[in-house]
Order: C-alpha cells, then structure tokens, then sequence
C-alpha cells in the first residue's frame, strides 16, 4: 500500500511503466509486420530550383498507415526502429521501393534518401545501396543520400570510410537539418558533402522584419558556396521567405509554399500533366518543318 513507504510509491507506478513498455512492444511487433507484408509507404516532396523554378529532384519521406492507429509520422516511430535495430530492413526498403520510383521518373530528376545514424553501424550499407541502385537501373548521380550532422558523432572513421565510397561512385551526399547539431566547421570540409540543407528552424524565422535571421541564412549560403557545395532551405512556407533567399543566392528551396509530400502516384500524374505542357510546343515545331 502508499503508507509502505519507498517500495509503496514504487508500486505506484509499476503499472505506468508496464503500459509503456507493452506499448513498446506492441509498436515494434507491428512494425515488423508492417515491413513483413510490405506496407509502409513512401511520399515524395519536390526540391525546387530557385533559378528555373522547376523540381530537380523529390525527397523520399516515410509514412506509416497504422491499421489501427492511422497515419503515423516518422517522428513517432523512428527512434524506436532505431533503437530495435529494425531501421535496418526499413532503410533497405525504403532504398529500394525509392530508386524504382525514381526509375520510373525523366532521368535529370534526383531522388533524396534519409539515412538513420544506426544504418552507418552496418556493414552491409554500402552494398545495400550499390544493390538497390542496380536493381533499379538508376545512375549514381542521380541518388542523393541526406544524413544529419549526429552520423559524426560516433565512429567517424567508419563512417567517412562509407560516404566516401559512396561519394566515390557519384553518389550524391547532402548534410539534412544543418544548425541543429554540433558539428565543427572543420567536419563539413572532411566529409564528401556536396550541398547542405540549411534546417527549417532558420527559414520560419526569415521574414521582411527580421535582420539576423537573414544575415545568418546569407551567412550560410556564403559558407557552403565558397565550400563548393550547393545549399537549399528546408521549409519554405510563404513567398517572403522564397524571395529572401533568392536574394541570398540560396540554390535550391523545399517546402510547403510549393508542395507537401505527395504519395508515388500524385508525382507520376504532376509529371504526366508537367510533360503534356511542354509537349505542346515541340508538336507545334514539328509539324512546322
Ligand atoms: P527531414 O529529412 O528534415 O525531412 C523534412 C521534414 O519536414 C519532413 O517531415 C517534411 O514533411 C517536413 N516539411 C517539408 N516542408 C515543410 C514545411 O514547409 N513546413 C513544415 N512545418 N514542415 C515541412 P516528415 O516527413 O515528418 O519527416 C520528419 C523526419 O523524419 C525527416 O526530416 C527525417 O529526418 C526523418 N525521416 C523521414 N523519412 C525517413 C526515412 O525514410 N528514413 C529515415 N532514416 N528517416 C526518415
Ligand atoms: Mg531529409
Ligand atoms: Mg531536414
Ligand atoms: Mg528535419
């Protein structure tokens, strides 16, 4: 009972903590159906050329249509596949089922992956990749890998070991979320980054009214384009922010102000529609020779 003392208010709340943990279990249990019967989803975001205004590319997110629970986010379950290692088989499903979407896609159309931290522990990275881009027929180049600055963190070596592999094979590498983490100026001249997605965080802040937020997006820009690497802002969400970074000379923009993520049979009809318009004139061309 409570008037037991220490163990009482202990027993208070072994119950809490079993819901939880059968909770846990519950969620794991059914990702791994979910990965059994092959029904997790992909959606698909454009990355938008702040020049030509046109898509180069789509990111692939993670969606989970949970039989009971309904649409779950990848925040919500995520960690935890992080933490049961069945990251492992998602990340490989979410490689494949992304490069045979992109197969399907005009081929100067890119398609961005996330990678998890824990996917960089397994030996069988780079192989997963080289096998899912064969299987699908998609050129290296056109496969864009995005990690977080926390892949740093741990077994650095191993993990430059594998991105330079990667890199290597034309395989493209964009550091995802940049500003949030702790990495060292000196991390981001060491590995093969080739563009740096500059965090939400400091695009919702971009407005007409604040000055620092700006300065500190130009001071970004700046940094990666004399780096070499192309920048692109995650997160766009009104025309003052678009117009802000095109200022800026911010190369590429990603956000709701354009499109949300969209599943693989909405990317194929926008390009359908897309591919109609342009047709039109070249049909004129011809007939006229
Ligand atoms: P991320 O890679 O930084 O992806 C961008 C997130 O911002 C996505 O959330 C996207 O839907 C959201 N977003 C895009 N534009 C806007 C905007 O204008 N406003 C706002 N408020 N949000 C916007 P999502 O899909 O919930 O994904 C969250 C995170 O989960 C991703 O962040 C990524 O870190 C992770 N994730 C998603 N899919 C995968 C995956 O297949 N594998 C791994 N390892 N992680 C994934
Ligand atoms: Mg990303
Ligand atoms: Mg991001
Ligand atoms: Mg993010």
């Amino acid at each position: 009972s409570a008037k037991s003392g220490g163990r009482g208010s202990f027993r208070f709340f072994e119950p809490e903590l079993d819901q939880l943990m059968h909770a846990r279990r519950n969620m794991e249990r059914d990702m791994r159906d979910t990965l059994a019967r092959g029904e997790f989803e992909l959606h698909y975001q454009a990355i938008i050329n702040a020049g030509s205004g046109e898509p180069s590319g789509f990111e692939a997110l993670l969606r989970w249509h949970h039989p009971q629970r309904g649409l779950i986010m990848p925040a919500e379950f995520i960690p935890l596949a992080e933490e049961t290692g069945l990251i492992l088989p998602i990340g490989d499903w979410v490689m494949r089922a992304a490069c045979s979407e992109a197969a399907k896609w005009p081929d100067d159309l890119k398609i961005a992956v996330n990678l998890s931290p824990a996917q960089f522990r397994s030996k069988e990275l780079v192989s997963t990749i080289v096998g899912a881009l064969a299987n699908s027929g998609i050129a290296a180049q056109r496969l864009e890998l995005e990690v977080t600055e926390t892949i740093t963190m741990h077994d650095s070596e191993a993990v430059f070991a594998a991105l330079d592999q990667l890199h290597g094979l034309g395989v493209r590498i964009a550091l995802d979320d940049f500003g949030t983490g702790y990495s060292s100026l000196s991390l981001l001249q060491k590995f093969p980054f080739d563009k740096i997605k500059i965090d939400r965080s400091f695009v919702n802040a971009l407005s007409g009214t604040n000055e620092e937020s700006r300065l500190i997006a130009r001071a970004v820009v700046r940094f990666a384009t004399s780096l070499g690497k192309t920048t692109t802002a995650e997160g766009v969400e009104t025309g003052e922010q678009l117009a802000i970074l095109r200022a800026e000379a911010c190369d590429e923009m990603q956000g709701y102000y354009f499109n949300r993520p969209i599943c693989a049979a909405e990317v194929l009809k926008m390009m359908h529609r897309h591919v109609k318009s342009l047709r039109r004139p070249s049909e004129v061309r011809a007939a006229a020779y």
